[in-house]
């Protein structure tokens, strides 16, 4: 492809980027050579190739000794050795600091930005550089929302929901703010919802009639169909919180644009498979959610490895491993996700293999975890080059920004991971980062506030 220069990229990056880059200081130039690139389409891996970044474009990639001319102040980076992914994306988080526990024991909104920036310099510090916060305190998330955009914090580039949007007492209707009981009274609800300007709008369709759960009221289905189609034709997408077949089958025909769990009720039926390989509706794989308890409760030792110990303070640490831990031993939800996590990863990769988009996703609010759900997909039997691509390229389908984001190609954002070891072969070396860039930037660790030590 045509090198773009610096006049051409500059241009191409205030054309496009309305909405997404911002006004983030300018970058400098950088080259970064003779490097192995995994570009996230899931491609095999290319050697000794140059890739330059020009202000927060991807502007060339070069293979061989053919060097891109570029001026004295370029910064060159030495990428012998290493290896380059697309900067990795979690599509399913509810960022820290969004509410407290009062003394009584509930939950209520509250906005503790010294914790939200904690855990965004977390994902940031783990190679991740876009993030979807699925269902949180609209004022908080909104707010930080803002602050990347406009360059006032360093941040993952944030896409949210905001409230969730679902029956009174379903469940995630916790901020009663999306709360929507029939057509066309719910209209009003959802154009408050429109002015909070939303990424991608969550729904949630979920009795909990499985596990140890009580039932509780559901979004009827012919309710969330006005919904979707009305948000569609805003402009705006959906996702949907089902944990099953049955649940996910409806919300795709009643139009939903992206799932935000895997199947965790129970194996999943081959008509499914293929429905999923036909309809390519990207869905969020959130392994980690579930494997987390039965993975504390045999052992607290993942906790001292440097990516948890940066990203959690030492009394996090500490009450994990004590407090937490004991109350996940032999708990009966501990005991229920140690059972279910192997048929949801049996479940993805059914699905992978029969042509679903699957994306990544934790349902996590650290940074680490990303690390841990692509982990998890390779032990469901997933090609760590595919889990990538999940974590990446098909992340960026879930948001419909695919044209922008999520591969190393030329004209994309300059969102890159440079990693110290081949992650293609062992796909815990993607932890092994040696620098983080987003949107043209590299990113200072130095400068980072993260919530424990590195
Ligand atoms: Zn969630």
């Amino acid at each position: 492809m045509m090198y773009w220069g610096k006049w051409a990229a500059g241009f191409a990056a205030t054309f496009f980027s309305a909405g997404i880059g911002g006004c983030e200081p300018q970058a400098a130039d950088l080259v970064i050579e003779n490097v192995t690139v995994i570009d996230g389409t899931g491609r095999p891996p290319k050697e000794g190739v140059s890739v330059t970044i020009t202000d927060n474009r991807i502007a060339d990639i070069r293979r061989g000794g053919d060097t891109v001319s570029v001026d004295d102040n370029v910064r060159r980076i030495d990428g012998a050795g290493k290896f380059l992914i697309p900067g990795l994306m979690d599509m399913h988080i509810h960022l820290k600091g969004g509410s407290e526990i009062t003394k009584d024991g509930l939950r209520k909104p509250a906005i503790n930005r010294k914790q939200g920036i904690g855990a965004l310099h977390s994902y940031l510090y783990s190679g991740v550089t876009s993030l979807y916060d699925s269902g949180n305190n609209p004022d908080f998330i909104m707010g930080l929302r803002e602050g990347e955009r406009s360059g006032k914090i360093t941040a993952p580039r944030i896409f949210a929901t905001g409230a969730i949007v679902t029956y009174p007492g379903s469940h995630g209707s916790s901020y009663e703010e999306g709360d929507v009981s029939s057509w066309p009274e719910a209209i009003e609800t959802l154009d408050r919802h429109l002015k909070r300007k939303p990424d991608i709008v969550k729904l949630t369709l979920e009795e909990r009639g499985w596990g140890a759960r009580p039932m509780i009221p559901i979004l009827p289905v012919a309710l969330m169909e006005k919904i979707i189609e009305y948000y569609n034709d805003q402009g705006v997408r959906t996702t949907v919180h089902t944990p099953s077949e049955v649940r996910a089958r409806q919300a795709i025909y009643a139009g939903v644009d992206n799932l935000s769990h895997p199947v965790i009720t129970g194996p999943v039926s081959e008509k499914f498979v293929k429905l999923m390989g036909a309809k390519k509706t990207p869905m969020v794989t959130t392994l980690t959610i579930g494997e987390n308890y039965g993975r504390l409760e045999q052992s607290d030792a993942f906790l001292d490895e440097p990516i948890y110990r940066a990203s959690l303070s030492e009394s996090e640490i500490e009450m994990l491993k004590t407090e937490v831990r004991e109350r996940y031993t032999g708990d009966l939800w501990t005991k229920w996700m140690t059972i279910m996590t192997p048929v949801a990863q049996e479940n993805l990769r059914l699905l992978h293999e029969g042509g679903a988009v699957l994306v990544l996703g934790t349902d996590q609010t650290i940074g680490p975890a990303v690390h841990r759900e692509m982990q998890l997909l390779v032990d469901a039997g997933i090609p760590p080059l595919d889990v990538i691509r999940i974590a990446t390229q098909n992340a960026a389908v879930f948001l419909g920004r695919e044209d922008e984001l999520g591969t190393i190609e030329e004209g994309k954002l300059a969102d890159v991971v440079l990693l110290n070891a081949d992650p293609s072969e062992d796909i815990a070396n993607a932890k092994s980062i040696d620098l983080v860039i987003k949107n043209g930037v590299v990113v200072d660790f130095d400068k980072l506030a993260l919530p424990g030590r590195r």
